[in-house]
């Protein structure tokens, strides 16, 4: 069993963002292990204390974090002491150290600095490459506390300098633990686990993530046995497959801009935009990938009536009669860009992303994506929720999402 502990009034206030203790439980996971239970606390030497007893009564080991440098609200190497009835003693080596460190980066040691040297009597000393400030290891029972400093570049190296290759000894050796991420667009959460619920069992669970608007499907096994261990993932992996079908649409580190330019290139084809209420943010996700020019031919943003008309030949009376934001307007985008480009495809979407500008007829969150091709155009009309950002986030991967399942079916 493993605990981490950040500590820190900063973490307290909300001033930074623990990003300490992910990078651990991440470092672990990676090796098989997993953490436990997480807690953070303030620079308060008896919360702290409090803290490493708690977790020491149930955890083989704790790995903690901050509160090791020169200031008076540094109290961690204190607090430790106290949790487990030891002495604070000055640790000779550890003052050669610091002045030594001082001395190779030209400084004059603040008398400050010294604090640094005292530590439990019994804490045995991890070694920091980068900085002063020393991590300890103390033992209290069936408990290894590890603490190392909140720095996050000093935490990181010490963590993984000496700290890992420790535990490795010190625990036992975990189970194989493979993990596969499967990601999914246009069902909800719940849809999604109505489908694959069942297919969690010993071995293997199913957990899910959403990153808007994706659904991030986990597929976790473990055993003794790595071949089997694999097995079971593609096993499940393969069943996912078959009751998402096209819903899934990237697995690993694919993502649904890198499988739409896999697919511009595979199937040879090109494409160009015609976009209003994304402002440029489907041509922007197309060209974030190198080698975009191979496929993407042009974009245009066109916000007024006047530049839909003079760059994409939208007639005027139409966008006159039914309005900018219409299934109209859309097609003739989509096919006035792929006109003017000479693409094969032409894709447009035009919507009201709010917070203003929305109607009864069409409230904010509506929006229209026409997608033409040489046989005629597709159009289809949405209704989004969220504020403007997640309108035009969502209208974009629906967009993109278009491109893969018209590319899929050539
Ligand atoms: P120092 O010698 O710098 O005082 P320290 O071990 O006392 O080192 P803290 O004072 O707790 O560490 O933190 C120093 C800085 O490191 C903080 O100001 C913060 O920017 C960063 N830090 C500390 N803890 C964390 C954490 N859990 N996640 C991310 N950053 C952190
Ligand atoms: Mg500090």
């Amino acid at each position: 069993m493993i605990a981490t502990l950040s500590i820190g009034a900063e973490l307290m206030l909300g001033e930074i963002v623990d990003t300490n203790a992910p990078f651990i439980a991440t470092q672990l996971y990676a090796e098989g292990y997993r953490v436990s239970r997480h807690l953070a606390v303030g620079d308060d030497e008896a919360a702290i204390a409090a803290a490493i007893r708690d977790l020491a009564a149930s955890h083989r080991v704790i790995v903690a974090t901050g509160g090791l440098g020169p200031t008076e609200d540094d109290v961690t190497a204190r607090a430790a002491a106290r949790a487990f009835g030891h002495e604070m003693v000055l640790r000779e080596e550890v003052l050669t150290h610091i002045r030594a460190f001082a001395a190779r980066v030209g400084r004059t040691l603040h008398p400050r600095n010294e604090q640094q040297a005292w530590l439990p009597a019994t804490a045995e000393l991890v070694p920091n490459p980068v900085g002063t400030a020393y991590g300890f290891r103390l033992d209290y029972g069936g408990c290894s506390l590890f603490v190392l400093p909140g720095v996050p570049d000093e935490m990181a190296a010490m963590f993984t300098a000496t700290i890992l290759p420790t535990l490795r000894r010190l625990l036992p050796s975990p189970p194989v633990l493979l993990t596969r991420v499967l990601k999914v667009i246009g069902l909800p959460e719940a849809e999604i686990s109505a489908r694959v619920f069942d297919l969690a069992g010993p071995g293997i669970e199913v957990a899910y993530c959403v990153v808007f608007p994706e659904v991030q499907l986990k597929l976790r096994a473990t055993g003794s046995d790595r071949a089997k261990v694999e097995a079971l993932l593609d096993d499940t992996a393969g069943r996912v497959r078959e009751r998402l079908g096209s819903a899934l649409f990237a697995e690993g580190e694919e993502t649904m801009d890198t499988v739409v330019a896999r697919l511009f290139r595979e199937r040879e084809m090109t494409l160009a935009l015609a976009e209003s209420c994304t402002g440029g943010l489907i041509a922007k996700r197309i060209t974030d990938l190198p080698g975009s020019s191979a496929y993407f031919v042009q974009g245009v943003v066109t916000y007024a009536n006047e530049a839909k008309e003079r760059l994409l030949g939208v007639p005027a009376e139409l966008l006159l009669n039914v309005g900018a934001v219409s299934r109209e307007v859309a097609e003739a985008m989509a096919k006035g860009a792929r006109e003017r480009a000479g693409s094969d495809l032409g894709l447009a979407v035009t919507g009201v992303a709010g917070p203003d500008g929305g109607s009864a007829e069409k409230p904010v969150g509506t929006v229209y994506i026409a997608l033409a091709d040489t046989d005629g155009c597709r159009v289809e009309r949405f209704r989004f929720g969220g504020n403007r950002d997640k309108v035009r986030i969502r209208t974009a991967v629906t967009a993109l999402d278009w491109l893969r399942h018209r590319l899929l079916a050539r």
